[in-house]
């Protein structure tokens, strides 16, 4: 796949692209991530993201502010390179120190590291057909609002899943509440309702997750941000996930447990039709 990336604004083919040793970002995961669809040459949803990427650096204290050089920046290299269907990553680290301390350097210099990359969705059949998912215990920290690079908990989520033959990984508490995937957010249909966890510090509030909430009270779905319970499954008529990437991704097993009917259900349906006129009107 053609990738180019940008460190600190210079520009690079992606497999040649080197971060220095004592970058915070590599030994600390000291770092913020986006990651952005582009269709047809434009970037989905851009600002949320770069809004989103503000508030995670933020709340992490790393005084990188030029997001509107770096908005261009993307924008350019897009352009320049002739990207279509693609993916953006950008990742702020706090940058490097002489050498490794816990704490922030006396003077901190964050990096800025982007890639875009040409982008094949395969995922078309697996939004046709739906999905398998297992749950797996959260063992992240307590603040999975912020898009940190610290993806341990996830990787091994997403491994499990994977090994199991499965799709991803829901994510849930010693109390048996459900929260959201290893990469994607969740949504459940109960009672008639669609139910998605609300966005406390547990979980990441997805860009995807808003925009269907979105849709969803535009076609009159009844709507409550309320989390579901492993024990709410057998109960559940429709489940599904989303994602920059996934989309709107039906899921008709759990566990190896079929959800409802064990097929998309029409819910899922009517919201991804309604992505996808969003996107078409790009
Ligand atoms: N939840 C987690 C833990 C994620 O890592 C992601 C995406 O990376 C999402 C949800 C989905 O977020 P978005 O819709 O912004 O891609």
């Amino acid at each position: 796949m053609r990738a180019m990336a940008s460190i600190n604004g210079e520009i690079v083919p992606l497999a040649e692209a080197r971060i220095p040793a004592l970058d915070r970002g590599f030994l600390f995961g000291d770092a913020v991530y986006e990651v952005i669809r582009v269709y047809r040459g434009k970037p989905f949803l851009f600002e949320e993201h770069l809004a989103r990427l503000r508030r995670s650096l933020e709340a992490i204290r790393i005084p990188y502010t030029d997001l509107d050089g770096l908005r261009r920046r993307v924008l350019k290299l897009i352009a320049n390179y002739g990207f279509r269907e693609a993916i953006i990553y950008i990742q702020i680290t706090r940058g490097s120190d002489v050498t490794r301390h816990h704490v922030f350097p006396a003077k901190v210099s964050p990096l800025e590291f982007f890639y875009v990359e040409e982008f094949e969705d395969n995922l078309e059949p697996m939004r046709q057909q739906g999905v398998a998912v297992i749950t797996y215990p959260d063992l992240r920290w307590d603040r999975c609002d912020i898009k940190s690079t610290n993806l341990l908990a996830n990787v091994l989520a997403a491994q499990a899943a994977k090994e199991a033959g499965a799709y991803e990984a829901l994510l849930y508490l010693p109390d048996g509440t459900l929260l959201e995937g290893s990469r994607t957010s969740c949504f459940g249909v109960l009672g008639g309702k669609l139910l998605t966890a609300p966005t406390t510090p547990s979980i990441l509030p997805g860009i995807t997750r808003a925009l269907v909430l979105r849709l969803a009270r535009e076609q009159g779905i009844a709507v409550q941000e309320r989390v579901l319970r492993l024990e709410d499954l057998p109960q559940v008529a429709e489940l599904f996930l989303t994602g920059t990437t996934s989309e709107i991704l039906p899921i008709i097993c759990v566990d190896g447990k079929p959800i409802g009917e064990g097929r998309p259900g029409p819910l899922t349906r009517r919201l991804q039709e309604a992505y996808r006129r969003l996107v078409s009107a790009l």
